[in-house]
């Protein structure tokens, strides 16, 4: 009798039917799922499942279903985000987001594939040569190109391999972000820094009284972050280069946003064409700003120094993969990148955006208003200019659900509203945008 009871207990109590691990994992899709993510991240999604039985959240028939729910799209922790910052270059966010054209680039290249073989003669060929005759094409003022992993670390060959002493204004000694200070990286390499001028002045005569038997280089660093205003002097490219010709010292310019060529709505921003038609001998900047690439650090300019930091042992341990190399040609060569599609977007097209994006949340009883925003080009790239924007206001109190909801959206509070601002999204994330706005709404109700 007791035996019975126990017995009927156990098979009618759902939280004593937790389906066995094994049992599961051999279910056809979780076994799929295993086949693409890897055995430990379902046997996770498989225990908190079970976790659930046993808690009676859960009937034990749909284990397999909530398992197949609850794993992530893929093996990585990195999740896609929708960026509404109206921030279109924003380093806690991956900086740049690939074209589709540098996304197939990517996959293209991430199996085996002639990186560094010369398919025609079956010898090994130069390193990322489509990369890097991309980069001369876009910029004809180049001899020859070179990536290493991002600009700190052009930065970090440069101080390396010209080092001995740099000679470069006090004004251009840059905090990047995050703790991240340009001089300390030059010196961290055994290079001397030799200060010229002040912070804010410095003529082409505190460069030429510098130069001295030890000089490496002169270096020139973009002060991409900020601006100095009022009695200010500086000396440009095009006024130190010639002063410069006859010394035997390169003059080495960080440019850092990477444009390739004048921006007509950034006029302030250098680019890498005009920087080396102006005198430079080696322009530097990053792959994912303005460029709107992969992360990489880009040298270009004579052919003489660019070899001489290829040569250098250090370029070993800075060179970038074939992914890297696929995408960054994929992105000059390629259609307009993203980041200057942001950019490039006309106000009008985003406020039509934002009064659709309004229109669906409203039609789906959700408060939402299409409002007039600024967006910035971040990044640490044109500090003060201004994107007219628009963007769409919700209540506040969708800021933190929507950044944890699926996919991630982050905005940004504005005093009483979260805006969404339309110009950090492209139009073909409008839709994903409305149902994650109207999916934290759902919860709500
Ligand atoms: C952003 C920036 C850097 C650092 O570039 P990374 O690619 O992030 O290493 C260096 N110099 C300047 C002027 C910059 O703007």
């Amino acid at each position: 009798m007791t035996t019975d009871a126990t017995t009927t207990a156990a098979t009618t109590d759902p939280r004593r039917r937790v389906p066995r691990t094994d049992t599961v994992l051999a279910d056809p899709a979780v076994a799929a799922a295993v086949q693409r993510l890897g055995r430990e991240l379902v046997k996770r999604a498989v225990q908190v499942a079970q976790q659930r039985v046993r808690k009676g959240d859960l009937p034990p028939d749909d284990v397999v279903a909530a398992v197949l729910a609850g794993l992530p799209g893929t093996a990585s922790s990195l999740s896609p985000v929708l960026n509404a910052t109206g921030v279109l270059v924003h380093t806690n966010l991956g900086r740049a987001p690939l074209s589709g054209a540098a996304v197939a680039a990517v996959v293209a290249a991430s199996g085996t594939t002639d990186v560094e073989l010369d398919l025609g003669t079956g010898r090994r060929g130069p390193r990322g040569e489509g990369a890097l005759s991309a980069l001369l094409t876009a910029v004809p003022a180049a001899e020859a190109a070179l990536v290493v992993n991002n600009c700190a670390a052009a930065l970090a060959l440069v101080a390396t391999a010209f080092g001995g002493e740099l000679v470069i204004a006090r004004g251009e000694l840059v905090e990047i972000g995050d703790g991240f200070r340009i001089p300390d990286l030059l010196v961290s390499t055994g290079a001397r820094l030799r200060e010229v001028g002040t912070t804010n002045r410095v003529s082409l005569t505190d460069y030429t009284d510098a130069l001295g038997p030890g000089t490496g280089a002169v270096l020139k660093v973009h002060p991409s972050n900020f601006v100095v205003r009022g009695f200010t002097r500086s000396a440009d490219v095009a006024e130190l280069a010639p002063a410069l010709a006859g010394t035997g010292v390169p003059l080495v310019v960080d440019v850092g946003s990477g444009l390739l060529r004048p921006h007509p709505l950034l006029p302030d921003e250098p680019d890498l064409q005009t920087t080396l038609a102006d005198g430079a001998d080696l322009v530097l900047c990053s792959g994912d700003k303005l460029l709107g690439g992969p992360q990489a650090g880009i040298v270009l300019g004579s052919a003489a120094l660019v070899q001489r930091l290829r040569r250098h042992p250090l370029y070993r341990a800075l060179r970038v993969d074939k992914t890297t190399l696929a995408a960054l040609e994929a992105t000059v060569r390629g259609p307009v990148p993203p980041v200057r599609q942001m950019l490039d977007a006309d106000p009008a097209g985003l406020q039509a955006r934002a009064t659709a994006v309004a229109a669906a949340l409203q039609a789906r009883g959700i408060e939402a208003v299409a409002v007039a925003s600024t967006a910035r080009v971040g990044g640490g790239g044109a500090p003060e200019f201004e994107l007219p924007s628009s963007a769409v206001a919700l209540d506040p109190r969708f800021a933190e659900p929507l950044r944890h909801g699926d996919p991630p959206v982050v905005g940004h509070l504005d005093g009483d509203r979260t805006l969404l601002d339309l110009r950090s999204l492209l139009p073909a994330d409008d839709e994903r945008l409305i149902t994650a706005v109207t999916e934290v709404a759902r919860r709500w109700s």
